[in-house]
């Protein structure tokens, strides 16, 4: 039986997979890009994705990536690749250390220090693109972006010899066309991420928004979270197709926050909106 019940979201041919509670765990992954957003307690059904993009430090988002690289070391999988931001490095070291003094084996493992602006190849054509957050000293989120090239209109109608010829010719056929996947915003107080291009088109938009209620305002500024009053802002200037709401607090049922949320947000932005932790959760249209 696996370690952790995961919600699972479907949207066309990707399957999100997580769990995020504010202050409890989260970790939410899109297995077909290899990509797990933040670790969690690493549940079982994550431990096979290779590359894990940690968002900040905070034990639980961060709190089971030594586990995450000694169970696939267990389990004969090629050390995982952790993305964290890059102060965070010095101290996961040690802790990895620590561990291996513990444990008495040593924990393979590929750690890369980020920051905003920095990209990482993922796939051939998949990369995941770093853009920075207001949570702590050096949060930040992360975009997986595939990049095409898009041959152009005016030769789209032509046949492979005659494309072969061309390109023989030196002649430039097509353009590198960025399509952005997903993008993950973690832990953070307010920020105009309609400012960057890829976030804005982002197809999936997976983003905190923790409190709810009139008089969690103060709570979500302390903890530099979101509140749906300025959520609601934010997403009037986004175009997600899919908007995934993550890290709701544990202190207004999920119920009120279904009917708040519904208030809030105009019918066309709720209608493309959704609840990871919602187990009513409409499905996608
Ligand atoms: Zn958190
Ligand atoms: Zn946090």
């Amino acid at each position: 039986m696996p370690s952790h019940n995961l919600a699972e979201v479907k949207i066309d041919d990707l399957e999100i997979i997580g769990y995020s509670v504010a202050g409890e765990e989260t970790v939410v992954a899109v297995p077909q890009l290899d990509v797990c957003f933040d670790i969690g307690k690493a549940p079982d059904q994550i431990i096979s994705i290779n590359h894990v993009l940690l968002s900040h430090g905070h034990m639980d988002h961060a709190a089971g990536f030594a586990y995450y690289l000694s169970q696939r070391n267990f389990c004969g999988l090629p050390a995982g690749t952790i993305l964290a931001p890059w102060d965070l490095l010095a101290p996961m070291r040690e802790i990895i250390d620590s561990w291996g003094r513990l444990d008495g084996n040593k924990v393979p493992n590929n750690l890369v220090g980020v920051q905003p602006g920095d990209e990482y190849q993922i796939k051939p054509n998949l990369f995941a693109r770093v853009f920075p957050t207001k949570h702590g000293q050096s949060s930040v989120g992360y975009s997986v972006i595939e990049k095409r090239k898009k041959i152009r209109p005016e030769y789209s109608k032509l046949s492979g010899p005659q494309i072969v010829e061309l390109k023989k010719q030196g002649i430039q056929i097509d353009y590198p066309l960025e399509v952005p996947i997903v993008t993950y915003i973690g832990d953070t107080q307010y920020v105009d991420f309609s400012q960057l291009k890829y976030i804005t088109e982002s197809k999936i938009l997976i983003a905190e928004c923790t409190f709810y209620e009139t008089d969690h305002t103060g709570r979500a500024e302390a903890g530099k979270h979101m509140h749906i009053n300025e959520f609601a802002q934010l997403l009037e200037k986004l175009q997600n197709e899919h908007i995934i709401i993550a890290h709701t607090t544990q202190r207004t049922p999920m119920r009120e926050i279904r009917e708040i949320l519904k208030k809030t947000l105009s019918p066309e932005i709720y209608d493309r909106t959704m609840l990871l932790m919602d187990k009513r959760r409409r499905p996608p249209a």
